[in-house]
């Protein structure tokens, strides 16, 4: 069972081939990350763009690279929601086209739930990934934290899942990404906090941690906001003053210690409720997915404080790529899905699990 994977909800255009759900044996991501660094986040028209240009070579390249042909694949999973409308059309209508002209079944695929199946691919001929040596065990508490999610799912078998808690309002990663560009550090802020908190003292000032009705759910723009109100009482000015001329007032030692206080606070925020949610639940398997599990402070608390076998995807894995949706792709075929019809799939910008 082949199935060639399409990802384009955000920035990355992204294909890979991946056999019985374990096998990739092909990955081609294009970013256009660099384009969006200047504005210190993602412009969705730049993205919808760069999408239409790199989709058709980035399949063919995944072809190439699997060396196989179009009569070899048995089926084509796109990922149809959520993300950016303009960027999820440019994958979706090319796997529509692409089913209908090589005769293949088309699967929908939920971007959040495809994040979690990058820790089922535990082999590849490709070199340079550090995969697994078993695929996750149901039922499977999960992680995702990324750019554009913060989620904790509890999936008690394939497609049978439940939400226990999102974000109420910015992601996780969206939240570094601001933080960052307040701090006059560079996009993508994620690892860039990062590597200015390793110079700062975590615990030098409290950031609010919300309280939320669903105790499983994330808050990330209150903690945002308390470090812009940080910043300007630092130095010295109200809120009248521009934020984006805020950064060049701080000295080194004050980005280093609001860097390390929100990478404090905000991953403890993550780590506490993986861990309520351990206790409640009680998984056989946790997986971490989403671009923030690159974060080696997550890593390491979450290391420290849960008792069950914790999974992390490679890096290359961790951020979006087809690979993961080829590989829940390859679980709808062999789990005999009905496959979505090619000339009604629509995108669901605002899906969610
Ligand atoms: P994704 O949305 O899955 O493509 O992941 C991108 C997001 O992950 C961005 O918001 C980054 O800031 C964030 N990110 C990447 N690396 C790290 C890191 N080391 N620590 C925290 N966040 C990170
Ligand atoms: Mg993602």
């Amino acid at each position: 069972m082949k199935i060639l994977g399409i990802e384009s909800s955000c920035d990355e255009t992204a294909a890979s081939i991946v056999e019985d759900g374990y096998k990739m044996i092909s990955n081609v991501v294009a970013t256009s990350m660099h384009e969006h660094a200047k504005y210190g986040g993602i412009v969705p028209e730049i993205a919808a763009r760069s999408h239409i240009e790199s989709i058709i070579p980035v399949i063919d390249e995944s072809m190439e690279q699997a060396n196989i042909n179009w009569s070899q694949l048995d089926g084509i999973a796109v990922t149809y929601g959520a993300g950016l409308g303009g960027s999820l059309l440019v994958g979706v209508e090319t796997a529509k086209t692409l089913a209908i002209a090589k005769n293949l079944p088309l699967y929908k695929i939920n971007h959040v739930e495809g994040h979690v199946y990058a820790n089922f691919i535990t082999h590849s001929n490709l070199d340079g990934y550090n995969l697994p040596e078993e695929q996750p065990k149901f039922p499977i508490l999960a992680l995702i934290v990324s750019g554009g999610h913060s989620q904790l799912v509890f999936f008690e078998d394939h497609f049978k899942y439940k939400l226990l808690g999102q974000t109420t309002d910015d992601a996780v990663g969206e939240a570094f990404d601001k933080v960052a560009k307040l701090l006059g550090l560079p996009y993508p802020g994620g690892p860039n906090i990062e590597i200015a908190a390793t110079n700062g003292d975590p615990d030098k000032y409290k950031l609010p941690k919300a309280q939320l009705t669903n105790k499983y759910d994330f808050s990330f723009s209150g903690p945002k906001t308390a470090v812009l109100r940080l910043v300007q009482a630092e130095v010295g000015k109200s809120f009248d003053f521009p934020s984006f001329k805020l950064a060049e007032l701080l000295n080194e030692r004050q980005k280093a210690d609001i860097a390390a206080s929100f990478l404090r606070t905000s991953i403890e925020t993550l780590v506490d409720k993986t861990v309520m949610a351990e206790k409640e639940y009680n998984p056989k398997t946790i997986v971490i997915a989403g671009g923030v599990a690159a974060n080696s402070e997550l890593r390491k608390q979450l290391t420290y404080r849960l008792h069950t076998k914790i999974q992390y995807p490679d890096i290359k894995l961790c951020t979006d790529n087809g690979a993961m949706i080829a590989a829940l792709g390859c679980f709808k075929a062999m789990k005999k899905t009905t496959p979505d019809d090619p000339y009604k799939l629509q995108i669901n910008p605002n899906l969610s699990m």
